[in-house]
């Protein structure tokens, strides 16, 4: 035992409360890749620092600390380190992990009757990228479901993504519907303050969530399928769905997470996607279907000290969908695209300028 350890054994009661009791990263309340990293965030930081300093006798304030079985480690705002060398999120999810709450939620799921007026069974949310992809060939060949799928096209999706997607729709007998959002000004605004008010991708999943969402109300269609490796919730238990109430309709969604829900792995997903003769189209960066992840990741790695994406790739490890090792890998090569990326958001600010003068 640490000189630490008899210490706060001793003297435990006199600690601030933050070094004796243990909590979820989502508990510090900060957000994530360092956006409005303002005075409140760095407190939390620095506590954490303090308290994985403590917990595992390595000085974080010196070098970062990682956590032993996933890819958090102690530049990120909300983590801390335990004695066990086990991040706070590993801890969490473990607890709070039971496999019976997530067959429950595919049992409701699935034994969800149909909204008055439904033509179709679910949507699934397809961005044309591999993990939507094998929730539509699943939810269509193996719970036998009718669908549609929504692709929600923010302007970065490339066109060959979403004609391969078709194919997949076409063989499989779903029809495929093409929803337009506007994300380039709201990458522009990011990029000139150089993503620390925002990452493209969260803004994008908002208005994705909001899109899908009047669709499905408007065609009173009650269940959503998303292809998430990661959960909805981790606490007070690990959950897959999300339920959201439609503020005018009083409409009640599910929006279920299909491949965590499965406990399916990055292995498995290939597989089931080979068996069924589809791949997805080949482009850089931690995306298989839209361009930005790879066009903005060398500003915000410049800037963070990390890539954005370690974030999302360490909940896939958590979850057992990805080796710690391959996600390391997915992480290692950054490009610098900054001229791509400048060039293309510009010349999406020009069509929007182009459609709103035509109107
Ligand atoms: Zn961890």
């Amino acid at each position: 035992m640490t000189i630490q350890h008899t210490l706060i054994k001793k003297f435990g009661f006199m600690l601030p409360k933050f070094l004796r009791e243990d909590y979820s990263p989502y508990k510090c309340k900060v957000s994530v890749n360092g956006i409005n990293y303002d005075f409140r965030t760095r407190r939390i930081h620095w506590q954490n620092k303090i308290k994985t300093w403590i917990n595992t006798g390595k000085n974080p304030f010196i070098k970062p600390v990682e956590c032993k079985t996933c890819l958090f480690d102690t530049r990120i705002p909300n983590i801390y380190i335990g004695a066990d060398g086990i991040c706070n999120m590993c801890m969490t999810y473990k607890q709070n992990f039971k496999q019976e709450i997530l067959d429950s939620e595919l049992e409701t799921f699935l034994n969800t009757p149909r909204e008055e007026g439904a033509t179709i069974d679910a949507v699934v949310g397809f961005s044309g990228g591999k993990d939507s992809a094998v929730s539509l060939i699943t939810a269509r060949q193996k719970f036998g479901l009718n669908l549609t799928a929504v692709l929600v096209q923010n302007g970065f999706i490339p066109e060959p993504v979403i004609e391969n997607g078709r194919k997949l729709c076409d063989k499989l007998g779903v029809e495929l519907v093409v929803l337009d959002i506007d994300l380039a000004p709201y990458v522009k605004e990011m990029m000139d303050n150089n993503f620390k008010t925002g990452y493209p991708c969260y803004k994008c999943g908002d208005m994705f969530y909001k899109e899908i969402q009047d669709y499905c109300v408007e065609h009173r269609i009650n269940r959503i399928i998303m292809g998430r490796n990661w959960w909805h919730w981790i606490e007070p238990e690990v959950r897959s769905t999300k339920w959201v109430t439609d503020e005018k309709s009083g409409m009640k969604l599910q929006i279920f997470s299909l491949p965590f829900v499965l406990q399916l792995t990055e292995h498995d997903i290939y597989q089931i996607l080979d068996e069924f003769g589809w791949s997805t189209v080949k482009i850089h960066g931690n995306s298989t279907n839209c361009v930005l992840p790879g066009l903005v990741e060398y500003a915000v790695s410049q800037r963070l000290g990390y890539h954005p994406e370690l974030q999302l790739l360490s909940r896939e490890v958590i979850t057992g969908f990805l080796d710690k090792e391959e996600a390391k890998h997915q992480l290692s090569e950054v490009r610098d695209n900054t001229k791509t990326l400048e060039k293309m958001v510009n010349a999406k600010l020009e069509e929007i300028k182009d459609r709103n003068n035509e109107n």
